[in-house]
């Protein structure tokens, strides 16, 4: 009897499962016209372009995303730069104060931005506001600089976040650059780089409290970075500790050589104690 009970359901449990499989293929196919349909009404009607910054409608599609006025607005960092860290620089000198007297452990870093007021809206809203479509807009910005500044990268590593930063805020920024970056220049990007220690906010210490919060911070893959030319990706370069470890990491794991590349830059530090 129990044999009998036991056929019946396994007959019942095929005939539910060929259903499933049946409703599933269904659903797939459904799916499959309905992606068709979207595609043919935006043949149709494409969509309406939108500033990145300020949300104005778009004529034209412009190759940052934004309208006329919040470009101007945006503080290019167009004029002379430190040529270790590229923050801007008024003299006649080629290295800015801290490079003048630090030593880092990257090449070089570059950014399209200063890191002013308008920037600043820019990165905040993407990091705090999660407005992730802001990635295309500073890729972009990102990517054309690469190219002014002939870097050479064998791959892209991204400064990485530990794993509890990364739940809080849910998505790393720096490597959502990193991805839009190496597909708009063919670079891959790779997992180069861990963060290993939970570390305190950068922003409210001073240079050698940052270096000190940091240390130990990163660890690099060696499988993935040795005899590379990398590119570092990350948003804001303030005092370049981040950076520094970062590639100090890398370097100790046989990185052929660290530049690094970011949103923004801030103006000569005031951290110099
Ligand atoms: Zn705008
Ligand atoms: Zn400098």
């Amino acid at each position: 009897m129990s044999e009998l009970i036991n056929t019946k359901s396994n007959i019942s449990e095929s005939s539910q499962s060929e259903q499933n499989s049946e409703s599933a293929s269904r659903r797939k196919f459904s799916k499959v016209l309905k992606n068709l349909w979207n595609a043919f009404l935006k043949t149709l009607f494409p969509p309406k372009v939108a500033c990145d910054s300020c949300g104005l409608e778009l004529v034209a599609d412009t190759r940052y995303n934004l309208c006329s006025s919040c470009i101007e607005k945006l503080p290019f960092n167009n004029g002379k730069v430190c040529a270790v860290c590229g923050t801007p620089i008024d003299d006649e000198a080629d290295y800015c104060i801290r490079c003048q007297n630090t030593e880092s452990s990257f090449e070089k870093n570059r950014s399209p931005l200063v890191y002013q007021a308008e920037t600043a809206k820019l990165i905040l809203s993407l990091k705090f506001g999660g407005k992730k479509y802001l990635v295309d807009t500073l890729s972009a910005l990102m990517a054309d600089t690469f190219i002014d500044n002939r870097l050479i990268a064998d791959v892209l590593v991204y400064v990485p976040m530990t794993n509890l930063e990364r739940k809080k805020r849910g998505f790393n920024q720096s490597e959502l650059l990193a991805v839009e970056i190496g597909k708009r220049l063919e670079i891959p990007v790779c997992k180069g780089l861990l963060k290993v220690k939970e570390t305190s906010l950068q922003k409210e210490l001073s240079a050698k409290e940052r270096a000190e919060n940091l240390a130990g911070a990163f660890l690099a893959v060696p499988e993935f970075v040795k005899g590379q030319s990398i590119v570092l990706i990350d948003d804001v370069f303030t005092t370049g500790s981040t950076a520094n470890e970062c590639a100090k990491a890398l370097l100790k794991a046989r990185a052929k050589r660290v530049n690094v590349l970011t949103a923004a830059v801030t103006k000569q530090r005031i951290f110099m104690e």
